[in-house]
């Protein structure tokens, strides 16, 4: 995954692209780089890896190194950016984020038919920042070059370009699955992937782009390039999992949609008699927190931390991108609360079940300290098909899915045309599922939000958002 942050302004922004990139950090763990331009002194670049150390640390002092009238900035775990490219258009700095598909296509046709040249990277792979810069540059405009790559890229991209006239060019993915958001005060403009990271640098909103929409944006303003494409699908995973708190999508808030997402769980299990008699409602920290709150206030369960996150030193929600590492951090994470598992009966409300061996994990960690009997809620319905249009860290094939696999095991490869009936509680199918899954993790109850809970608790038009996690319709 990755985020992003832009600034133009009749001053000096790099102190606000320095904080609006910082406020990302919680979408990338790999790589970091600010740019900034300047009409005296031109471009400047910095990139550094943030594996083992914030971006912050990083960066430090960086206000004092560069200066500029317009700036951007990006955190992402695929390839180092923001690039310098040197083109017909001029010279511009690039981010991308998102996905490429059919990357080895595109290089092909690039590389073999065009004669073109890209950059490859220390591990070999083709830089892909360079490979939409590539796209782009041949073409008469940014505005065309962005159309025309956003047409042959089979994914998501969100593109920001930063112009030797000192405007930003940004552009949203066509399908609209991840957001832009632009803000505006006296001194300038800005460009974000996250909102509340312009609020902090007071700004005020200016527009939030539709899918497919291209933007220029100088220190006065915007103007539109390129109008939004009527279809839109935006992640759900930004409510329920990766979005910040206070973060708003299509004028959603992230921790009001948790919140009422966990309410209407509870409702569901009050209405089939399935509250479990519990001691404690929990969340899995951090995303499944909010959740939970939402289920134990509608279902008058207290809510308690029977575990807390050890933050100082692991101070990042994202993971390396190797479970094995994932989970031996995640579990070094975990201090528990032994007076609130002790003998306890406990309900975990996690924002999903992917591969579902973190949560066991989990589980077994609160055996280990004394829990009785641990319930597991998912505040998104079985993970049946593996995302094919993002890349953040919790990727993975079809097969690897707890829901698939323990299908397969049920009833080999014909489960695979039932996966909705699977996915359904009600169903003799669905109840098997979940006793697999029981036994599987060790968990006494578990229950998932329905796909028709999730859209009411988010409140858009369904139409808008992607559900293809769930039911593989795109
Ligand atoms: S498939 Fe799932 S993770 Fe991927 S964009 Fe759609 S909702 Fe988000």
């Amino acid at each position: 995954m990755g985020g992003f942050f832009g600034a133009v302004g009749k001053k000096n922004v790099m102190m606000e692209v320095f904080f609006g990139t910082d406020y990302h950090s919680h979408l990338g763990t790999r790589s970091a780089g600010l740019a900034c331009y300047d009409a005296s002194s031109g471009f400047r670049r910095k990139i550094h890896g943030i594996s083992n150390a914030p971006f912050r640390t990083k960066f430090e002092g960086i206000t004092m190194e560069m200066s500029g009238t317009a700036g951007i900035g990006c955190i992402n775990d695929t390839n180092p950016q923001p690039l310098v490219v040197h083109s017909q258009l001029g010279t511009y700095t690039l981010c991308f984020t998102g996905v490429i598909k059919n990357t080895d296509a595109l290089i092909r046709r690039y590389v073999e038919q065009e004669g073109g040249q890209l950059l490859v990277m220390s591990d070999g792979r083709v830089n892909t920042t360079g490979l939409v810069a590539a796209l782009i540059n041949r073409h008469a405009s940014f505005e065309e070059g962005i159309r025309k790559a956003q047409d042959m890229i089979d994914g998501t991209a969100l593109i920001l370009i930063l112009t030797d006239r000192g405007t930003l060019i940004v552009a949203r993915d066509k399908e609209g699955r991840l957001p832009v958001h632009i803000g505006k005060k006296e001194e300038g403009c800005c460009v974000t992937f996250e909102k509340f990271a312009y609020e902090k640098l007071g700004y005020d909103d200016a527009y939030e782009l539709g899918p497919g929409e291209i933007v220029e944006v100088d220190s006065e303003g915007y103007r539109i390039l390129k109008p939004q494409n009527e279809r839109m699908r935006t992640c759900a995973f930004l409510w329920t999992y990766y979005g910040f708190p206070t973060s708003e999508y299509e004028n959603v808030n992230v921790e009001l949609m948790r919140l009422r997402n966990g309410e209407i769980m509870a409702q569901h299990d009050i209405d089939t008699g399935t509250l479990p008699d519990v001691d404690y409602v929990a969340g899995v920290p951090d995303s499944g927190t909010p959740h939970a709150i939402g289920y134990a206030n509608r279902s008058h369960i207290p809510f308690a931390r029977p575990f807390i996150k050890y933050t100082p030193t692991w101070p990042r929600s994202f993971m390396p991108p190797n479970q094995q590492e994932r989970n031996q951090i995640a579990k070094m994470k975990q201090i528990p609360v032994r007076d609130l598992i002790e003998g306890k009966n406990l309900l975990f409300v996690d924002d999903s079940i992917v591969r579902g061996t973190q949560l066991r994990e989990t589980v077994d960690f609160l055996y280990e300290n004394g829990a009785r009997e641990v319930h597991i809620r998912s505040a998104c319905p079985p993970i049946m098909y593996a995302c094919r249009f993002l890349n953040f860290s919790r990727e993975t094939s079809d097969m690897e899915l707890i829901s698939r696999r323990l299908i397969t095991e049920l009833e080999g490869e014909s489960g695979m045309a039932h996966l909705e009936e699977y996915s359904d509680g009600t169903t003799a199918r669905g109840r098997s599922l979940r006793e697999a899954i029981c036994s599987e993790l060790h968990i006494a109850s578990v229950e998932f939000q329905t796909l028709e809970g999730l859209r009411e608790a988010v409140g858009i038009d369904p139409d808008w958002m992607c559900n293809y996690c769930w039911n593989g319709r795109d």
